[in-house]
Formats: structure tokens, C-alpha cells, sequence
């Protein structure tokens, strides 16, 4: 924890932005699968095949 006490506070900053917009950046190019809720790429058009359950999600199904 040393190490990142002295980091000067724009480094902190700077960090937390880019995690931030990188948590933004994922939410908006993955979904969870609405049977088995294992991240999967977000569907924009049509329909995708969920690569763990198999079956086939589109984008609108909000169970979660
Ligand atoms: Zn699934």
C-alpha cells in the first residue's frame, strides 16, 4: 500500500478514470446471459448463441 500512498494524486486520478470508462467501455460491448449469466458479447441486431449455455439470447432480455 506504500506504493500507491505515494503516487501523486493525478496518478490516482488518472487511473480511476480509465477504470472507470473501462467499466463503461465493457457494460456496453458485453451482457450477461439471460438463461445462464455468463458474460457474452452484446447483441445489437438479431440474435447471438450464448458459447456456455448454448441457447440463443438477443438483446432486450432484461433479467438482469
Ligand atoms: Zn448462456
Amino acid at each position: 500500500m506504500e506504493a500507491v500512498l505515494s503516487l501523486p494524486p493525478l496518478v490516482i486520478a488518472g487511473a480511476a478514470l480509465v477504470v472507470g470508462v473501462g467499466l463503461v467501455y465493457g457494460w456496453r460491448t458485453f451482457q450477461l446471459c439471460p438463461h445462464c449469466g455468463s458474460l457474452v458479447r452484446r447483441v445489437y441486431r438479431g440474435w447471438l448463441r450464448c458459447g456456455r449455455c448454448g441457447r440463443q439470447y438477443r438483446r432486450g432480455l432484461r433479467l438482469r
